[in-house]
Order: structure tokens, then C-alpha cells, then sequence
């Protein structure tokens, strides 16, 4: 592929500012398969989202049928992969074995987790929004040739004919007080943006974070001005990511919980994230 007409995703341009080695090895699909060790928490936010999609769908839920057990009964379809097609579902099988190794008292707590958030979204969220578009692909060309996509969690038209980006997230929210600014810095939300509004050519008045564990919604407003910056920030990145040789590790907080650790030549030495997390117990 011709430089300037490479795809990339923003999670990916967030990695290789991260860490180019990692970033490399993410790119490459056999050291991917052999190295990549999904979470529970990755599986729990892969089934909320299937669920929340179908929800969402006025073509496969009417909007009469949004009830509580009907999102619930999503979860469960989604957890066991029964409404995937067949290829997609022995992924999501391999994966739940990958991740709960049969424990079941151990899924079942996560399990529970996510029927949870659920319910709490349930409660408090719009459940008659028709969503412009929901967990769809979209991608844009940016100016330098090339492309900017993402799968985006939803977007809804707004009355005044404008559009919002709405991304789902069910770890842990940040602290209040940073609400403003964890929103408007979130590179990945800032570029959908970008790419939802060259797409359809319409404005997009509103991006959104909304953290599912605490029903709460935050964002900020896109404006021209905050957009530019983000695409050259954005352009900058996949410019550094093209005229890259090395790809030579960087090391970085998130190191204890990097997949590739094992075979990267600063990672090898770093103890794995559930030894730095662990704390002695004793009573001072
Ligand atoms: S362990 Fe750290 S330095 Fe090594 S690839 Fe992972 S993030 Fe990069």
C-alpha cells in the first residue's frame, strides 16, 4: 500500500504513541493470535455492546419491546455468542474459554456485572432514541490521502438536524472534576467526529462519553477549531507511524499489562501487572 493510503484506527495511532514495538506487533496478525490475551472486562464491554446494538436496532426491536429483560436476555445471547454466525461465534467461544478457563463462579461474577450496568443504563437512559446509525463502520479520507476509520458505538440525529457521537464505556469512570477535559483530550472520540462528519457531510454538534457504571454522560462541543487541531495531531501521528524504521520499544506505565511483554526486549524485565498490583496485607 502506497504511503498516505494506509488505514488506521485511532486506538492504534493511541499505541504507537504509546509504544511503537507494541503498535508493530499489534499490526502483525500471527504474533497477534499467538500473543493477545483478552480480559474479562474486554468480554464484558464486547457483550454489552452486541447487546446495546440489537437493542438499539429499530429493525430487529421495536421500540415497544425495550424492556429491561429484554436487554438482559441480549447480554446472555450475546455472552454464549447463540445470534453470531457460525464463524464469528467460534471466536467468541474460544475467547469466553480464553478468558474464564471454565470457572464459572468466576464468569458468573463478571456475568452479573454486566447485567448490572445494564440495568442501571436502562433506568436512566432515553430507551426511545432511534439511532442514525449503531456499532457501524465508518471512514473519511483526511487530507493527506489517508484513511481515518472507526467502529462507532452510536450516533443520533439531533432535532435541530445536527448529529451527536455517542461511545459507551464500562470501566471505571475518571474523577469528576476532570470531566471536561477527559472528554474534549479522548483522541479516538475527537477523530470519529472527524470521520462521521466528512462521511455524511453534516455538522456534528455533540461528542459523548457515557460510563455505564454511574449512568453518567459527559462531552463536550466539537468546534472547527478543536477538530483542526485534533486532525493534525492526528496527520502528525500517521506521518511519524509512515517514516517509522525501528518501531523500537518505548517503556511506559501501561507496560505491566502490555500482551507483548514477553517478547519485548524492555518488557521481558518488568514484572507482569498482577505482581505490581499486589499489595502485602498488614495492618499499617
Ligand atoms: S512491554 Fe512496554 S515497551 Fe514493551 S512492547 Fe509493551 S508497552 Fe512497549
Amino acid at each position: 500500500m502506497a504511503p498516505g493510503e494506509a488505514k488506521y484506527y485511532p486506538t492504534q495511532l493511541e499505541t504507537f504513541v504509546e509504544c511503537p514495538f507494541k503498535y508493530r506487533c499489534s499490526k502483525d496478525p500471527e504474533i497477534k493470535r499467538k500473543h493477545r490475551k483478552p480480559t474479562a472486562q474486554q468480554y464484558l464491554g464486547t457483550c454489552i455492546h452486541d447487546a446495546l446494538e440489537v437493542f438499539f436496532d429499530i429493525r430487529r426491536t421495536a421500540v415497544s419491546a425495550r424492556t429491561a429483560e429484554k436487554l438482559a436476555d441480549l447480554f446472555r445471547r450475546a455472552w454464549a455468542g447463540v445470534d453470531l454466525p457460525p464463524w464469528k461465534k467460534r471466536d467468541r467461544v474460544d475467547e469466553r474459554q480464553k478468558v474464564f478457563g471454565g470457572d464459572r463462579e468466576l464468569e458468573g461474577s463478571w456475568g452479573r456485572q454486566g447485567l448490572h450496568l445494564l440495568d442501571r443504563f436502562f433506568r436512566t437512559a432515553d430507551r426511545t432514541v432511534i439511532p442514525y446509525t449503531a456499532e457501524q463502520f465508518h471512514e473519511a479520507k483526511l487530507s493527506s490521502g489517508a484513511i481515518l476509520a472507526g467502529k462507532v458505538d452510536r450516533i443520533d440525529k439531533l432535532p435541530d438536524g445536527t448529529l451527536e457521537v455517542v461511545d459507551y464505556k464500562t470501566g471505571k469512570p475518571p474523577p469528576r472534576q476532570d470531566d471536561d477535559s477527559v472528554a474534549e483530550e479522548d483522541l479516538q472520540l475527537s477523530a470519529y467526529a472527524i470521520v462521521v462528519g466528512r462521511k455524511y457531510g453534516l455538522s456534528v454538534s455533540r461528542c459523548s462519553l457515557i460510563f455505564l457504571s454511574e449512568d453518567r454522560k459527559i462531552g463536550f462541543t466539537p468546534t472547527a477549531d478543536l477538530l483542526a487541531t485534533k486532525e493534525a495531531r492526528i496527520e502528525e501521528i500517521v506521518r511519524s507511524i509512515e517514516a517509522e524504521k525501528d518501531f523500537a520499544p518505548r517503556k511506559n506505565n501501561l507496560c505491566p499489562w502490555c500482551e507483548y511483554r514477553e517478547i519485548c526486549p524492555v518488557g521481558k524485565d518488568i514484572p507482569p501487572a498482577d505482581r505490581v498490583a499486589e499489595r502485602p496485607d498488614v495492618p499499617f
